[in-house]
């Protein structure tokens, strides 16, 4: 998977990193090794998909394409749910980049518990009685 920032640096050569390895570990946690240009193995050019040297095999690769569906689903499935049920929105939100759907429902609970928890404050601050809500 191709990214932007680069305050990570590659794990064989210490150059900042373009890519992170898309793969899953034994552990079932996201492998996420920074990569250079040179040391990424990228999967097929079509996709935006890069494996570290560890994961490039054929079974490692199967699982980081299935991660990056996974991923790209998850992408949108937060957008849907953000804009249908978050109101207060926040600079930074649109960077999240959940990688399971499990995720964006965590994140989108606790956020409109914090919007709740907001929306209380302004209403006592108004000296409200709550019937606004
Ligand atoms: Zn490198
Ligand atoms: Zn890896």
């Amino acid at each position: 998977m191709r990214i932007n920032k680069s305050y990570k640096k590659c794990y064989v050569c210490g150059k900042p990193y373009t890519s992170l390895c898309d793969a899953t570990n034994e552990n079932m946690e996201p492998c996420n090794m920074p990569m250079c240009d040179n040391h990424r193995n990228r999967v097929s050019d079509g996709l935006d998909i890069d494996v570290c040297d560890k994961h490039n095999n054929p079974k490692d690769i199967e699982q980081a394409k299935k991660n990056r569906i996974e991923r790209e689903r998850a992408r949108l499935y937060f957008r849907e749910r953000y804009f249908a049920e978050i109101e207060l929105r926040k600079p930074g939100d649109m960077f999240y980049d959940p990688a399971t759907k499990k995720e964006v429902d965590d994140w989108i609970e606790k956020r409109k518990k914090e919007d709740i928890f907001i929306k209380l404050i302004l209403l006592y601050k108004r000296g409200g009685t709550g019937n606004e809500m």
